[in-house]
């Protein structure tokens, strides 16, 4: 069955079915949203990651002018993308370990509860705008490597190369100094490169009309395994909107995020009536609970860097993380700032 011929028989079953139990599913779908909503925020609200402080200004200005809340969020992350120092995004971001920047994106749209994302794109500066194109143009939600790049081409995305000479040097620094027995000459060893460098961009939205979107982008892990997919583009990992309740998605360690589904079940507690750093908290604490024991410390704490950001439908929004002395950016109606995040863990 060709594609358009099986898409017109599910549409055609589903409209049978709606004929019968149309009364339960109306029933089924109105009970579960605990969250009772206050309304709307007065002014458009933006959260995201620290990187993302320009780009919340950004995204507030573009839905202030009243630009739809996903194009307006992609707006804000794009600047991230496009900026050659921002080493965990976009064009200058830290390549895999044969040194080859792969990178991955995915987005919702409330208002069309749509959602699409690409995965170890290589050779296009920004990887959220070919995502947003898988929700509008595709009836697909993720498309990967080759693929997607072929699909970016097809709509006059220009290959670039995305190492930058700094990023090429820090791969160069990381490969000379791998281990104690490979073939390469050791480079003097670079401070920035002592902890594996990680980073991300979120951003989650919510407007005036209640309308909500979410994006996340990223060139993940640095040196990563080539072909490694982390939570960024993973619907319901990286990000997750629902319409009717908010929206939230994270930066950190992506393996322990895909395995709790973690921007989705940051929407869910909120849907629950949790405040949005709450709704952060109770996913953290989900994640060291179900974290192997490879990565806790000897008091059981995960070892690992993890954060979550989210708003909900009222224009509250919030972030945590796993450890302290971690931030976020916010645009809270009224100006652009860097705000503490909530923690789950303490460092000594
Ligand atoms: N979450 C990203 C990933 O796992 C990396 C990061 O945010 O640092 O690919």
């Amino acid at each position: 069955m060709s594609k358009i011929d099986r898409r017109e028989f599910l549409g055609a079953a589903a409209g049978v079915t709606a004929g019968v139990t149309v009364a339960k599913t109306e029933k089924l779908f109105a009970a579960p949203a605990v969250h009772i909503s206050n309304g709307t925020p007065d002014n458009p609200i933006a959260i995201s990651s620290t990187n993302g402080l320009r780009g919340v200004a950004r995204a507030a200005e573009l839905m202030a002018d009243g630009m739809d809340t996903l194009d307006a969020a992609i707006e804000g992350v794009k600047i991230q993308e496009l900026d050659p120092n921002d080493r965990s995004v976009g064009y200058g971001g830290l390549p895999n370990e044969e040194g080859v920047v792969q990178l991955d994106a995915s987005c919702m749209h409330g208002p069309t509860r749509r959602a699409g994302g690409v995965a170890a794109l290589e050779g296009i500066k920004t990887p959220s705008v070919v995502a947003k194109y898988v929700l509008k143009y595709t009836d697909h939600d993720l498309l990967v490597g080759e693929g997607a790049k072929r699909f970016a081409l097809s709509y006059g995305f220009q290959e670039e190369d995305l190492l930058t000479d700094a990023s090429r040097e820090s791969w160069l620094k990381w490969r000379a100094n791998r281990g104690p027995n490979d073939d390469w000459v050791n480079a003097e060893p670079d401070e920035t490169l002592l902890y594996r460098p990680t980073g991300t961009i979120n951003m989650n939205v919510v407007n005036p009309a209640g309308d909500i979107s979410s994006v996340t982008t990223t060139s993940g892990l640095a040196w990563k395994i080539p072909g490694r997919v982390g939570d960024s583009p993973i619907i319901g990992a990286g990000q997750y909107t629902d319409n009717d309740i908010g929206a939230a998605g994270s930066t950190g360690r992506g393996e322990a995020n895909i395995e709790v589904c973690g921007a989705f079940l940051t929407v869910e507690n909120m849907r629950r009536g949790m405040h949005p750093t709450d709704a952060a908290l109770e996913t953290l604490r989900r994640v060291a609970h179900v974290s192997e024991a490879r990565l806790l410390d000897d008091r059981g704490r995960p070892t690992f860097g993890l954060s979550f950001y989210a708003v909900n439908k009222n224009g509250e929004s919030g972030g945590a993380s796993m450890w302290s002395g971690r931030n976020h950016a916010v645009f809270d109606g009224q100006e652009a700032r860097v705000r503490d995040s909530a923690y789950l863990f303490e460092r000594d």
